[in-house]
Order: C-alpha cells, then sequence, then structure tokens
C-alpha cells in the first residue's frame, strides 16, 4: 500500500477519511487497527533523551499511539487545528468551556443546551465568577444586544436538546465574531459529517463521543476539537488540567468512527421513517425533527446541515402519565434509558420546563424522545402502533 500524506487526505471523501485517518499499518507490523497502549511510563536511552523530551512519547497522561491515531483521525474528519479526547461528553463541555474563560468574563449560553451542561455552568462556572447569560435558540440578530465588554464565549448547541430548535448558526457566530469572542458548539446530534462546525466559524467543537462516535454504547467518551485560534488555549488547559482517556476506550471509539458514516446514514433515514409516520398519527400532536418538512428548524437545517440523525422528539395529546408509562412500558425494541448514538433505539419520556429560562416550555403535552437505531423500520413501527393503541386506551377524550 502507497502512504498518503497528511494533507492529501484532506482531499478525499468524508468516508474514505473516516477508513484511513490516523491509521498506519507500518506502524504495528501490518496490522489494520493501531493496538491499544496500556502504559505510564516510557523510557528513554539515556539522560539527554529523557532530559530534552526528545521522544515521541513522554509519559502515558500526554498521550500514546493509540490516543494519538484518534486525534488524527478525528483531524482529518473535521479539518480542525487540533483535538484533545475527554473521559466523557461532559468532560469534553466543561474542558472547552475551562480552556477560554477567567474569573469575571461572561458566557452566553443558549437556553437549550443540554442539562449537564447547564448545571455545570451555574454550580461550577459560577461558583469561579464567571457570569452566565443564557439566549433564546430562536433569538438570530438579537444577540448582539446581549453581547457586554466581557463576552469572551457564546456557546451553541443545534438542535436543542430534548427540544429541537435549529438557531441560526451563521447570524450567532457573525455577532460573535464581531466581539471576538470565542465559539463553541456541541456537534453531538451531526457529528461532522452532518455539521461543518469550522467552515461555519466555530472555534472549539464539543462531541460527546459517547452517542455516534464510539455507536455501541459500550464506552463513555468526549472529543474537543479546535480552530487555529482556540487551540493553544485547549492544548494548554488540557495538559493542566491532567485530563486522559483510557487505551480501551479510545480504541472503541476509533473503531467505532471508522464506520460512523455509513451508521449515520443509516439512523438518518430510518428516524426520518418513523417520524414521518409518527406526524400521520392521531396521538401526535407535532413531531419535533428539523428534518421534516413543516418543522420550524427545517429551513435552517436545511440551508446549513447536510444530515439529520436518529434523534427527535414527539409531543402527544394530553394524557395522564400512566398512558405515556402504558406506551412505553412494553415497547420491545425501545429501551428506556438515557444516552442515544448507539444502534439500538431508546425513548425517554422529557419535560424541559425545569431546565429552561430563557424560553418557556410548555407544548401542550407529553413529550417523548426517540433515538432510531439500526433495526427494521416496519419493526420499530409495528412496536410503536401498539404502543400508541396502549396510550389510547387510557387517554382521556
Ligand atoms: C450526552 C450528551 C453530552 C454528554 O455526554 P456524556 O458522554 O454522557 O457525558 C453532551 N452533549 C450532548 C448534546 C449530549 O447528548
Amino acid at each position: 500500500m502507497k502512504k498518503i500524506s497528511k494533507s492529501e487526505i484532506a482531499t478525499f471523501g468524508e468516508n474514505t477519511r473516516l477508513v484511513i485517518g490516523g491509521r498506519d499499518p507500518s506502524d504495528h507490523h501490518g496490522f489494520v487497527n493501531t493496538p491499544v497502549y496500556h502504559g505510564s511510563t516510557v523510557l528513554a536511552p539515556t539522560v539527554k533523551d529523557l532530559l530534552s523530551h526528545s521522544q515521541r512519547y513522554s509519559y502515558g497522561r500526554r498521550g500514546n499511539p493509540t490516543t494519538e491515531a484518534f486525534e488524527e483521525a478525528m483531524r482529518a474528519l473535521d479539518g480542525s487545528a487540533g483535538v484533545v479526547t475527554c473521559p466523557s461528553g461532559l468532560s469534553a463541555v466543561s474542558t472547552a468551556l475551562l480552556s477560554c474563560l477567567s474569573s469575571g468574563d461572561h458566557l452566553l449560553m443558549i437556553d437549550t443546551t443540554y442539562q449537564p451542561t447547564r448545571t455545570f455552568c451555574d454550580r461550577v462556572l459560577n461558583r469561579l465568577g464567571i457570569e452566565i447569560s443564557y439566549y433564546d435558540p430562536l433569538i438570530g440578530t438579537g444577540i448582539e444586544e446581549l453581547i457586554r465588554s466581557n463576552t469572551k464565549a457564546v456557546y451553541l448547541e443545534a438542535p436543542g436538546s430534548q427540544s429541537m430548535e435549529i438557531p441560526d448558526i451563521p447570524l450567532i457566530v457573525a455577532a460573535a465574531r464581531q466581539h471576538d469572542c470565542t465559539i463553541l458548539l456541541d456537534n453531538t446530534w451531526s457529528t461532522p459529517l452532518y455539521f461543518d462546525a469550522f467552515g461555519h466559524g466555530v472555534d472549539l467543537s464539543i462531541q460527546a463521543g459517547t452517542k455516534y462516535i464510539v455507536g455501541h454504547s459500550d464506552a463513555m467518551f468526549g472529543v474537543v476539537s479546535a480552530s487555529r485560534k482556540a487551540w493553544p488555549a485547549l492544548k494548554k488547559f488540557y495538559g493542566d488540567s491532567g485530563l486522559c482517556v483510557g487505551p480501551e476506550d479510545v480504541f472503541l471509539a476509533l473503531r467505532g468512527l471508522r464506520t460512523m458514516g455509513v451508521r449515520l446514514r443509516q439512523h438518518q433515514d430510518s428516524a426520518l421513517r418513523v417520524a414521518k409516520w409518527l406526524a400521520s398519527r392521531p396521538e401526535v400532536q407535532h413531531v419535533l425533527h428539523p428534518g421534516l418538512d413543516g418543522d420550524p428548524g427545517h429551513a435552517l437545517w436545511k440551508r446549513d446541515f447536510k444530515g439529520a440523525s436518529g434523534l427527535f422528539s414527539i409531543i402527544l395529546q394530553p394524557a395522564p402519565d400512566a398512558a405515556v408509562a402504558a406506551f412505553l412500558d412494553e415497547l420491545k425494541f425501545f429501551g428506556l434509558g438515557y444516552s442515544w448514538g448507539g444502534y439500538e433505539s431508546l425513548a425517554l419520556p422529557f419535560d424541559c420546563s425545569e431546565y429552561r429560562s430563557a424560553t418557556t416550555w410548555n407544548p401542550g403535552g407529553p413529550g417523548v424522545r426517540f433515538h432510531i437505531g439500526l433495526e427494521d423500520v416496519a419493526d420499530l413501527i409495528a412496536d410503536l402502533d401498539a404502543g400508541l393503541a396502549r396510550f389510547r386506551a387510557l387517554s382521556i377524550s
């Protein structure tokens, strides 16, 4: 096999980059995959080598060939200047925020962010003397009025957690740019395949690798990728904070990454089919899926995104909790649980009203979030059909 240079990799299609990025079998006796390097101490042959840090690897915490393979593969995919791996998605969120904020700074945080991200802001950043204002995801140019002289960072997440709103990312980025703010984006739902964070001017792109990168619900993982401007501070903070990920989990993340393109395509296709079917049902008031015609976020999604993944929500007709439980408890293929992005389908009842402040959550019926896995769509629809019959039987009409 001919060796491919890193600069040449950028010219290939995204699925090719997913397959070849961060991989050099000639470094590993011809084995296709980079092995799991367990280790803390890295020995140097001489005192001179040890003290001059001339070796490629110096200490386990500072990285090994397994972590480096992942970082390179992610860079090949997302075109970032640098990548760090974190032990969870939430630690990727906290790492990105702490890399660019100091006491006295002000952060503009999207109101529809993942709830634990909000808790981190309110309980940790706040204690460190960082001011936080939450903004409506549909604020548009109104973001200008919220930017203060000490606003250092603007944080986006798209679509909104559970409620699925699509913000006008280019508008918000342009306003933030003008004031030289660092722009952060939680890109977990789209992955770099369906939203080009750096092409849209983002500085720090965060992914809960636990979801589509790992893809099999068998590891916790997080990634922060940085623009050229944000990379030095991220790299420094990451090194100073002592974060590192066990090599087995990095291996699982890298293994997941190789097949993420085909998996996402199937998640997208199946989720759209299930979402359209749900939209036709009388028990369902609204389907919140930006890929559907008629969704309030559809036009922006179509303009800015390259695809939709397998996660969306519905708002049911008003009904007692028992009806929702009857719907979900007996489903055969939809597990009840947190997280998503694995090969299996999941369902989760939700109510955002406790964790929103710039917007009001009052959808007029119970919310359920679905992750559509890789099962056959006909089986999923039959399962939901039976579930909706149970829901109807316990609904008060
Ligand atoms: C799950 C999730 C996270 C957190 O990831 P963990 O690996 O569970 O810590 C962050 N952001 C979004 C959008 C998520 O869905």
